[in-house]
């Protein structure tokens, strides 16, 4: 199952996308709360790139994973980490789909990171890589890891960084059954030109060797993100740019740039 949160017109609801002639539609309301049985009820269809989309995840926390492929690594002149290299980015970062990021006046280069996020389904604590660990996670989304790379550099550690008001774009919408098994691609344009073309068969450590890692010492609540790391081709962001992260079945998270609102 696919869906959003978007503005309809009582308010904010929970939408059911489903995909027709290569496009996005919300075409029913689901129940809130609601569980993966919920049915929705039927609405008009309308175009997912024609509404208000907000976030469509409610995290107590997002964790994310540096340097887990290798070019990435590599470009940014790093060595291949021996363990998963974990940071946090602040709940005040997330930003839906659709809305601007904003450039911060202290920071000199602001980059994308186009990432793979996995969206936990239920307490998970001690998992072990080799279980099946399906039942843990809720489904998928896409997300944009930006980064303050000036600041990264100088301040030693990322909190800054990676911390913005506005530095981690999430959506635009949630896909239960995405088959990851086989890879995916992910790919990132910046006003329509190729920037990052990677495939998750890349990842140094794989969602379930992440898991492993992660719940050895932090309990992954429901609803909360894992950003899984960006592949090579990262790149500075300008005012005036859009820059949209994709997935196959994940749909196109698309953010337009603007100069901080003061
Ligand atoms: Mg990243």
């Amino acid at each position: 199952m696919k869906y959003c949160r978007f503005v309809a017109e009582e308010g904010a609801k929970f939408g059911l996308v489903t995909e027709r002639d290569g496009d996005q539609w919300i075409t029913g309301i689901l129940p809130f709360p609601w569980s993966l049985e919920s049915e929705a009820v039927e609405c008009p269809a309308r175009l997912l790139k024609d509404v208000k989309l907000l976030i469509p995840v409610a995290p107590s926390k997002i964790v994310c994973v540096g340097r887990n492929y290798r070019d990435h690594a590599r470009e940014l002149g790093n060595e291949v980490p021996a363990e998963p290299l974990l940071f946090f980015k602040p709940l005040s970062s997330l930003l839906a789909s659709g809305d601007p990021i904003e450039l911060p006046a202290i920071s000199d280069r602001v980059d994308f990171e186009g990432e793979l996020a996995v969206v936990i389904s239920r307490p998970a604590r001690n998992l072990v890589a080799g279980d099946d660990l399906g039942g843990y996670i809720h489904g998928y989304t896409l997300a944009n890891d930006v980064t303050a790379r000036d600041l990264q550099k100088k301040d030693g550690q990322w909190t800054r960084a990676k911390g913005f008001d506005t530095f981690c774009p999430v959506g635009p919408i949630v896909n239960t059954s995405l088959p990851v098994k086989g890879g995916l691609t992910i790919q990132t344009h910046v006003n329509g030109q190729l920037r990052q073309d990677g495939t998750t068969n890349d990842l140094i450590f794989s969602l379930a060797a992440l898991l492993e890692y992660i719940t050895k010492f932090m309990t992954l609540e429901p609803g909360d993100l894992l950003l899984t790391g960006t592949p090579a081709g990262v790149g500075p962001l300008s005012v005036g740019d859009r820059v949209e992260v994709s997935v196959a079945g994940l749909g196109v998270l698309s953010n337009p740039v603007i100069a901080e609102r003061r």
